[in-house]
C-alpha cells in the first residue's frame, strides 16, 4: 500500500505517530507563517500542516498546492491547537516532512463540497468529479448497505441469486422495450429485458423454489421527470406460496432494511384494498403519513339548488386541519393551484371552521349554518380546519383531490421525510382500458391492458367475469408503497397452459400471436409448473427513500439525464456506417 492510514481514521490517540497518507487536496491556506491543508479521501479529510520558515516548508511552499492534486504525505500526528470539532479527524493534523505529488489536476469546473456551485447539467458531464463530493458518496454507501442487507436477508432464507440474460425477446410486458440489432441475424432484434419476469417464472418451473437477483432492468418510456431509461430491481419469486406468504415473507425484507439501515423499527404494514384507496386518497399510492382522507360529499350537498354541485357527478371534500385561518390570498392562490391544467379543476370552494365554532362558506348564500355543520361532521372538521371541496367529473375530480390532499400535506408540514409510513395495496383489478397510452405501441390502443402484467392471476373467484366484465375481475395482486412512492409490486402468476392462453385472447392477442410471443412459457407450462408469485422492488427509488431524498438520481453511480442522456460519455450517440452496415440496418435520409 503507497499509505499507512486514510484520511479519516487519525485520532487523539494517534499523536507522535509517523503516518502516510494519500489523497485530494480539497484545500489550502496560510495562516501566520503556516500554511494549511485539507487532504482529503473516500474516508475524510485530514488537515496537514507545515510552517514556512522550516526547511521543508518552504521546499513545499514552492511547490504550490491546487486543487485536486493528489498527494503522498508522510508526516508525524500532532494534536491541533484549534480544534474542529465537526471533523471526526479535528483534534490532530499531521506535521509534515515529506510531500510527493502523484498527480496534478486541472481546476475542477465546480467546486467539490457538499454544497456545490455546479448546475445538474454540469455536475453530471462531469460525474466523476461529482461523485468525489461527500454527499453523493454517502448515498452510494447507503445503496451498497441495501444491497447487502437485502442479500442477506434472502440468503438466511434459502434465496438463489441467480442471473437472467439482458439479451431477451421482446415481450411487451408494460412499455416499450429497447432493442439491439444482431450482426448475427440480419433483420433480427433481441429486447433488453423490461424486468425478468418469464425468466424467473421459468427458473419455479425448474424447481428453484426461491429466486432472488438485483438485476438491471430496461423500459423505453417517454421520460417523466425522475424516471431512468435503466433502473435497478430487486426482482424475488418464490413457488408453493399465496399472496399471504409473499406478503409476509417481503414486509419482513422492508423491515430488515428499516432495522438495519435505518436503526427503525416498523410498524406491522397496514393492507388497503385498491378499491378503497382510490375512495379515500383518489390514488393507489396514497401518502399515508397523514390522514385527511377524500369524503364524498355528493348526497350531502345535493338539492341546493348550488348549480356547481347539482351539475357535478362528483363532489369531494379534505378537511386540512389547523387552516382556517389561511388568508384570502392563500386561498386564491389555492384555487389558481387546483385550476392549472394538470388538475383543470373549474374552481375550488371552501369552509373555515373558525376557532369560534362558526362556519363560514364561500357558497354561504346556499347553505345555512346546520347544513355546514353536516359538512364538519362529515370530514371530521374541528374548529380550527379549513374544508376544501372540489366538484366535477368523477376521474378527474378524484385525481385533482387526491393532489390537492399531497399540496396541503406539503404546505402543512406534514410530509416529513424522516417519517415513514408503509403500506400494502391489495386486490388491484387485473385488467384495465387502454384509451391509448402514449408508453404503449399504439396497436395497443382501444383494447383491454394488463394493469400488472399478462402473467398475473385474477382471483379465483372472478375467473368467471373474465368474458362477461373483464374490468370487473380482480387480479393477486399488490404494491407496496412507502411515503406515497410506489416502492415495489407483484403478483401470484397463472400456472395454468390454459387459463395463461385465455388471458392472452382477452389481451385481444390471437392465438397465434400469444404462440409466438409466449409459447416458451406456455410450453414450459405443460411440464408440471408449480403454482409460484413474486415481487419486484424499485432498487434506486427504495435508497433514494432511505436516503430522505427526492430524485433517483444521486443514489445511481452514473445516471442519465432527464432526456435519457449520458452527457459524460455522450450516449446514444451516432454509430459508424461500418458498424451500420454490418448490422445490415440502412438508415433513411429522407425526413418523413
Ligand atoms: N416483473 C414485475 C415488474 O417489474 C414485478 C413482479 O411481478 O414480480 O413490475
Amino acid at each position: 500500500m503507497l499509505r499507512t492510514n486514510t484520511c479519516g481514521e487519525l485520532r487523539i490517540e494517534d499523536v507522535n505517530k509517523n503516518v502516510t497518507l494519500c489523497g485530494w487536496v480539497q484545500k489550502t491556506r496560510k495562516l501566520g507563517g503556516a500554511t494549511f491543508i485539507d487532504l482529503r479521501d473516500r474516508y475524510g479529510i485530514t488537515q496537514l500542516i507545515f510552517s514556512d520558515d522550516d526547511q521543508a516548508g518552504a521546499k513545499f511552499g514552492e511547490e504550490g498546492f491546487s486543487r485536486e492534486m493528489v498527494l503522498k504525505v508522510t508526516g508525524t500526528v500532532i494534536e491541533r491547537l484549534s480544534k474542529n470539532k465537526n471533523l471526526p479527524t479535528g483534534d490532530i493534523e499531521i506535521k509534515l516532512q515529506h510531500v510527493e505529488i502523484l498527480n496534478r489536476s486541472l481546476t475542477p469546473p465546480f467546486t467539490i463540497e457538499d454544497e456545490t456551485d455546479g448546475g445538474d447539467e454540469l455536475r453530471m458531464k462531469y460525474r466523476y468529479l461529482d461523485l468525489r463530493r461527500t454527499v453523493v458518496r454517502k448515498n452510494l454507501e447507503l445503496r451498497h448497505r441495501m444491497a447487502i442487507e437485502t442479500r442477506n436477508y434472502l440468503d438466511k432464507l434459502d434465496f438463489l441469486e441467480v442471473e437472467t440474460p439482458v439479451l431477451i425477446k421482446s415481450t411487451p410486458e408494460g412499455a416499450r422495450d429497447f432493442v439491439v440489432p444482431s450482426r448475427m441475424n440480419q433483420n433480427q432484434f433481441y429486447a433488453l429485458p423490461q424486468s425478468p419476469q418469464t425468466f424467473k417464472q421459468l427458473l419455479m418451473v425448474s424447481g428453484f423454489d426461491r429466486y432472488y437477483q438485483i438485476v438491471k432492468c430496461f423500459r423505453d418510456e417517454d421520460l417523466r421527470a425522475d424516471r431512468q431509461p435503466e433502473f435497478t430491481q430487486i426482482d424475488c419469486e418464490m413457488s408453493f406460496v399465496e399472496q399471504e406468504d409473499i406478503l409476509q415473507t417481503f414486509e419482513g425484507l422492508t423491515r430488515h432494511l428499516f432495522k438495519k439501515v435505518k436503526g427503525i423499527d416498523i410498524p406491522t404494514i397496514p393492507r388497503l384494498s385498491y378499491a378503497d384507496a382510490m375512495k379515500y386518497y383518489g390514488n393507489d399510492k396514497p401518502d399515508t403519513r397523514f390522514d385527511m382522507k377524500l369524503v364524498d360529499f355528493k348526497a350531502l350537498v345535493s338539492g341546493k339548488s348550488f348549480k356547481v354541485f347539482e351539475d357535478a357527478e362528483t363532489v369531494l371534500a379534505i378537511s386540512a386541519s389547523g387552516a382556517s385561518e389561511y388568508t384570502r390570498k392563500q386561498l386564491d392562490e389555492l384555487t389558481e393551484w387546483v385550476k392549472r391544467p394538470q388538475l383543470a379543476a373549474t374552481g375550488l370552494v371552501y369552509a373555515r371552521y373558525t376557532a369560534d365554532g362558526t362556519l363560514k362558506s364561500s357558497v354561504d348564500k346556499f347553505y345555512n349554518q346546520e347544513e355546514l355543520k353536516k359538512w364538519a361532521q362529515a370530514c371530521d372538521a374541528k374548529p380550527g380546519d379549513l374544508i376544501l371541496i372540489l366538484a366535477g367529473g368523477e376521474n378527474k375530480t378524484r385525481k385533482a383531490m387526491s393532489e390537492l390532499r399531497l399540496e396541503m400535506g406539503n404546505r402543512l408540514g406534514l410530509r416529513d421525510k424522516n417519517k415513514f409510513s408503509c403500506l400494502w395495496v391489495v386486490d388491484f383489478p387485473l385488467l384495465e382500458w387502454n384509451e391509448g397510452d402514449p408508453n404503449l405501441l399504439a396497436s395497443l390502443a382501444g383494447r383491454w391492458h394488463a394493469k400488472h402484467h399478462p402473467f398475473t392471476s385474477p382471483k379465483p373467484e372472478d375467473i368467471n367475469l373474465l368474458n362477461t366484465d373483464p374490468g370487473g375481475v380482480r387480479a393477486n395482486a399488490y404494491d407496496i408503497v412507502i411515503n406515497g412512492v410506489e416502492v415495489g409490486g407483484g403478483s401470484i402468476r397463472i400456472h395454468n397452459r390454459d387459463l395463461q392462453a385465455k388471458l392472452f385472447e382477452v389481451l385481444g392477442f390471437s392465438k397465434e400471436e400469444a404462440q409466438k410471443q409466449f409459447g416458451f412459457l406456455m410450453n414450459a407450462f405443460e411440464y408440471g409448473a408449480p403454482p409460484h408469485g413474486g415481487i419486484a422492488f424499485g432498487f434506486d427509488r427504495l435508497c433514494s427513500l432511505f436516503g430522505g431524498a427526492e430524485s433517483i438520481r444521486d443514489f445511481i453511480a452514473f445516471p442519465k439525464n432527464n432526456s435519457g442522456r449520458d452527457v459524460m460519455i455522450d450516449a446514444p450517440s451516432e454509430i459508424s456506417e461500418e458498424q451500420l452496415k454490418e448490422l445490415g440496418i440502412h438508415l433513411s435520409t429522407e425526413k418523413s
